[in-house]
């Protein structure tokens, strides 16, 4: 889809909407409206009044296109304190609207009581970037061929005052449908160069990669504040890498290009577990391939794992690309992985992910 398609779907929904409603962009093909001073049964009726003019077919250089939509709302002060809070939670609740088939829901605290916990950090990030309660962990990537540690990829960690070291998974996907990714994202970049200075200082020659979201990729301010954070450390000319997985590659907008124009590398995060063909592969502009690591765990008894990955080493090469396998936790499997010609691993069997302090002992471990 173009951009003048959601501009003009923009405008539309902007035309139908009454005066003391106003509309923000979030994604290409999500928006947010601020209402101010409605109560719940008001917004019931609204949401009707949405779902009508919604319904509408749109005209585009005269061809009628049918608008599929789901509205998901959340109230101040019942469903958060915090704007990010509010917006987390009205996109849970158009979440459910969509599982349910449903045109719009409001948010209610059933629908998330597994979550909720996780809702709660999202109003303490801030003050935890602040506070310095991030750390960067890295896990070490391995070169098959010279066996030796060539990369490092950087994992986040919240050092949580009260709840201890917590890993990814119980903050990123909360934090992925907010602004506070961007915070996030540019704080891990600004972490890894200092870490590659240092290292470099130190006469250790790695590159470094850092997990990139679909959020920062469509944010307008990014490739500003990159520039900003990078430009700090250009006399070190760093080589970093930014993983992205198949599915943002695929929706990418043109950044890319302008990321490479940078310097960055770009690589193919949890390949496999998205919807592109391998043929499409030739037309991206990214250097790895990273196989997904829920092809890795049972390679060496999975037979069709193993052809998958056979496929994808093959189909990789024959287009340049070098490709690394994740999640390799046995001799076996990184034998096999050798034997088929894949390039790199990483997984616990070489480390698991580490403070950074310790990469100096793995990599002397593999000199
Ligand atoms: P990912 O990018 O696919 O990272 C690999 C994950 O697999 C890491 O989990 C790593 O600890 C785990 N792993 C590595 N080797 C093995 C292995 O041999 N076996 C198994 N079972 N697991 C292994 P982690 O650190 O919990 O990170 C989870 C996800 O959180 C990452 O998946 C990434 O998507 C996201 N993430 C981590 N750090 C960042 C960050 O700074 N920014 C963003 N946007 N996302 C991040
Ligand atoms: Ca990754
Ligand atoms: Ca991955």
């Amino acid at each position: 889809m173009t951009d003048y398609f959601w501009y003009r779907v923009a405008k539309y929904i902007d035309s139908n909407l009454p005066e003391n409603i106003s509309l923000y962009t979030f994604d290409k093909n999500t928006y947010q409206l601020l209402l101010e001073g409605y109560q719940e049964e008001k917004v019931e009726k609204l949401t009707e009044h949405f779902s009508e003019f919604l319904n509408y077919p749109l005209n585009i250089s005269g061809i009628p296109i049918y608008l599929k939509t789901r509205l998901g709302c959340a109230f101040y002060p019942e469903h958060g304190k915090y704007g990010e809070e509010i917006m987390q939670r009205s996109f849970v609740a158009m979440e459910k609207a969509r599982e349910k088939g449903l045109s719009h829901l409001c948010y209610q605290e059933s629908l998330t009581e597994k979550s909720k916990e996780n809702f709660l950090l999202l109003g303490e990030v801030k003050e935890a970037l602040e506070e310095g309660e991030f750390v960067l962990y890295y896990q070490p990537k391995y070169d098959l061929l010279t066996g030796k540690i060539f990369g490092v990829e950087g994992l986040i960690r919240w050092n949580h005052p009260q709840k201890g070291l917590m890993t990814p998974d119980k903050f990123i996907p909360e934090m992925e449908n907010t602004d506070l990714i961007n915070l996030l994202t540019y704080w891990v970049l600004e972490r890894a160069l200092i870490d590659y200075k240092d290292w470099q200082e130190n006469g250790i020659n790695i590159s470094i990669s850092i997990n990139i979201s679909t959020h920062n990729l469509h944010h307008y301010r990014f490739l500003n504040e990159v520039d900003r954070i990078m430009a700090k450390y250009a006399t070190c000319s760093p080589k970093i890498e930014l993983e992205i997985t198949e599915t943002d590659i695929m929706m990418e907008n043109g950044i890319l290009s302008k990321l490479l124009e940078r310097g960055f590398s770009i690589s193919i995060d949890d390949f496999g577990t998205g919807y592109s063909s391998l043929a499409y592969l030739k037309y991206l502009p990214v250097d790895i391939i990273k196989i997904d690591k829920s092809f890795i765990g049972n390679i060496v008894e999975d037979s069709s794992d193993k052809e998958i990955v056979k496929a994808v080493i093959q189909m990789g090469h024959a287009l340049g690309k070098k490709v690394l396998a994740e999640g390799v936790e046995t001799e076996g499997s990184l034998e096999l992985l050798k034997e088929m010609g894949c390039d790199y691993i990483q997984g616990y069997y070489i480390s698991r992910p580490v403070p950074k302090e310790k990469i100096y002992e793995i990599i002397s471990l593999y000199s």
